[in-house]
């Protein structure tokens, strides 16, 4: 059975897209079977894993209003199975900006996705879900099918206080939609150790969240941000980065925290 994912922070630009993307590529790299899920409309999680938004026949829009499975809709990119680290992709485009609006009125909104995954998720090990910079429908979607958060995010001066936002969101969804639901860990991202600002926020955040905050740190690294304009996550683009030695260390921590999983094949450089 998959462990569900989000990937979630309400704040744009913090890393969540470049997190899940890379993430699907490092469990897959040791040996994991990923789903990955594009829940923003903007698309750039499935434009990041190879897969084009423009020529999609079927996305999650399809699965959300319930004209198609996941497995009709998923995709996956022959880059990536070329690189070594492919994943399945539930791809999205700029459709799924209208499914906000056409759910309204419909039962079980907030559960579309948790009912679509059911009938997959003994394909997966993981399944990992990119939430848009929202508390929309869309990240409720995401919200009442995980199991947990992880929350990726900047070791800036606000960065705490954009935190209790979301803590509290996830403990309303928690108590009134989704009793699994728990955050996984934070996961500081787009570090620079030279920054004392960042190291001391980094010590708080330790201070205050414990064990919750995962041991890997992402570096901020150029080879991250240009893996996206050749269509694939930095793992796939160019593995032998700082960044992706990261992303690949991250999802053996992901994979030592949950236990009892597949176990990763040793990750040769
Ligand atoms: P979000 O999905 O939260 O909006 P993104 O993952 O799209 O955030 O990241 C925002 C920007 O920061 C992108 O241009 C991305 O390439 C860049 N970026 C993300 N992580 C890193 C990193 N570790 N090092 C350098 N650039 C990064
Ligand atoms: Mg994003």
């Amino acid at each position: 059975m998959a462990k569900i994912f989000c990937v979630a922070n309400q704040k744009g630009g913090v890393g969540k897209t470049t997190t899940t993307v890379n993430l699907s590529a490092g469990l897959a790299k040791v040996g994991q079977r990923v789903l990955m899920v594009d829940l923003d409309p903007q698309g750039n999680a499935t434009m990041g894993s190879g897969v084009d938004k423009r020529r999609l026949e079927l996305s999650v829009y399809d699965v959300l209003l319930e004209s198609a499975s996941i497995a009709e809709a998923k995709v996956r990119s022959e880059r990536l199975v070329a690189a070594g680290c492919a994943y399945d992709v539930l791809g999205a485009n700029r459709d799924l900006a209208g499914a906000e609006v056409e759910l309204v009125n419909q039962e079980r909104r907030e559960r579309r996705l948790k009912e679509a995954l059911a009938s997959v998720t003994g394909d997966y090990d993981f399944v990992l879900i990119d939430c848009p910079p929202s508390l929309s429908m869309l990240t409720l979607n995401g919200l009442c099918a995980a199991h947990g958060v992880i929350v990726p995010m900047q070791c800036e001066y606000f960065a705490l206080e954009g935190l209790s936002d979301l803590v509290n969101t996830i403990k309303q969804v928690h108590a009134n939609l989704n009793k699994d639901l728990e955050i996984i860990g934070l996961l500081r991202v787009m570090f620079d150790p030279r920054i004392t600002l960042q190291q001391q926020v980094s010590d708080q955040l330790k201070a205050h969240f414990g064990e919750k905050v995962f041991d890997t740190v992402i570096p901020r690294n150029v080879r991250l941000a240009e893996a996206p304009s050749y269509g694939l996550p930095g793992v796939a683009f160019d593995p032998s980065a700082r960044g992706s030695h990261a992303f690949v260390d991250f999802a053996h921590e992901m994979v030592t925290r949950l236990g009892g999983m597949r176990p990763a094949v040793p990750h040769v450089a």
